[in-house]
């Protein structure tokens, strides 16, 4: 059941902050779960061995070693962004996933992660590379002729799609991608520049990713990535934990129980943020906070968690159409294995209305310069949330936070954007100028 202040909240799409009363201790939740982090460990070691394939495969990435990370950015001016919280002290962040290199999305992490455990696994069944060979073996024309002759299918709202056609095709395969009717079309065209095959399909992102993969049962030869129940997906997002512990460290910034850590983060199916908050949890333990931050038309994680039904009721019987222009959070239905991975280490969730997504990637160009897209922009209500509302203040409350503010670290995750074209972004910009101006008039009025 939800509770009833919840409830009306998103069915009226207003904006709220949930707090997760089945978070635990991470004591608690540790012995529990059949993954840990040396699960994570391991993917970030994989992603190591085939550093030098992909520098191979792209040059972009020969400057990095093949290394597919983000920066962690020092965001002085994000304090100025919080509209309500008058408290700037602490430290704030701002990872820039909205630069990952080839993909210009946080979808590169989980993505290339999966297809490269999936063609080593497959060279491996079809006797073209042993356990521990050189993954340079992947690249022989043996094992490419192979490839080619398999498919890898994706329902995708546009970024993972990206993600897998970059690495898929590289790699060889044929790759299909399968989105639904609303996905942008310049991200449809990038899709088809890739050589990779664009199916639209009528009805939401959900209904995209079921006839995806009923479509790849009946094929044999095609593998499946199933954004909806993909642990491989999740382990390539939980190494940013890794990441993110290492540039941290690298800055002089401690996570303690002096010194806490904010993450806030966009959640689409859940993957992503999941992910990365099964890492940092498993890193940090309680020292570590993560909220998650939905669009007020497509709640689904908020109302997978909030009520623990696995088979939670559809949003559309709560009078929500799933339309939002964050388009890479357009998920009616979360991920059940993220979700029952999460469950009781996520803080809370948040929802936003589109018009905040548009003035505060506006206001972030205009005193960072950065280029983020809709989706990304969804945390940044955040930290007002937390430090300035009564909800976030009953959780620093219950989790003895309130006298270590001034040493709290505030990290924004911005999750996509590099891709946008310049035209897309120029009406993103326009956009949140009205919506920002409209904003001052109003309260100047008031
Ligand atoms: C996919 C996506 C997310 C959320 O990731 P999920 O795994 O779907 O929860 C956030 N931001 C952007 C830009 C994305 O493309």
């Amino acid at each position: 059941m939800l509770p009833a202040t919840i409830e009306n909240a998103i069915r009226q799409k207003s904006t709220v902050l949930w707090l997760n009363d089945a978070w635990q201790p991470i004591g608690e939740v540790g012995g529990r779960s059949t993954l840990g982090l040396e699960d994570v460990r391991n993917a970030e070691r994989r992603l190591g061995r085939y550093r030098s394939l992909l520098a191979t495969l792209f040059p972009e990435l020969r400057a990095v070693e093949g290394d597919i990370e983000s920066t962690l950015k020092a965001g002085d001016a994000l304090p100025g962004l919080m509209l309500h919280t008058k408290r700037e002290s602490g430290r704030w962040l701002m990872k820039a996933d909205h630069e990952l290199p080839l993909a210009g999305s946080i979808k590169a992490r989980g993505g290339f992660y999966e297809i490269l455990a999936h063609a080593e696994s497959l060279a491996i069944r079809s006797g073209l590379m042993r356990a521990g060979d050189d993954p340079s073996v992947l690249l022989s024309p043996r094992t490419r002729a192979c490839f080619a002759s398999h498919r890898i299918a994706v329902g995708s709202t546009g970024n993972l799609g990206v993600s897998i056609g970059l690495i898929g095709a590289a790699l060889g395969f044929q790759v299909d991608v399968h989105m639904s009717r609303d996905a942008k079309r310049w991200k449809q065209e990038r899709l088809r520049n890739l050589g990779v095959t664009v199916l639209v399909h009528e009805g939401d992102y959900t209904t995209a990713v079921s006839s995806a993969r009923e479509l790849a049962k009946r094929q044999s030869d095609t593998y499946f990535v199933d954004d909806e129940n993909s642990l491989l997906l999740f382990l390539g997002y939980s190494v940013a934990a890794l990441r993110l512990q290492a540039q941290l460290s690298a800055l002089g910034v401690p996570v303690d129980s002096q010194n806490p850590l904010f993450v806030y983060l966009p959640c689409g199916i859940g993957g992503a943020p999941g992910g990365i908050t099964f890492g940092l949890r498993h890193l940090f333990g309680d020292h570590f906070h993560c909220f998650f931050a939905e669009p007020v038309a497509c709640p689904s994680m908020l109302v997978r968690l909030a009520t623990r039904d696995d088979r939670p009721r559809p949003l559309s019987e709560m009078g929500l159409d799933g339309k939002t222009d964050a388009d890479g959070l357009a998920v009616t239905r979360a991920s059940e294995l993220v979700a029952s991975l999460v469950q009781s280490l996520v803080s809370g969730i948040f929802t936003v209305p589109d018009e905040h997504l548009f003035e505060d990637l506006y206001r972030l160009h205009q005193s960072e310069g950065e280029r983020i897209e809709p989706s990304a922009a969804a945390a940044f209500r955040g930290p007002d949330w937390i430090l300035s509302s009564e909800a976030g203040h009953e959780y620093l409350s219950q989790h003895s936070l309130l006298s270590h503010l001034s040493n709290a670290t505030h990290i924004l995750w911005t999750t996509g954007g590099a891709l946008v074209p310049r035209a897309e972004f120029e009406e993103f910009i326009e956009r949140g100028r009205c919506l920002a101006r409209q904003r001052t008039e109003a309260s100047s009025l008031a």
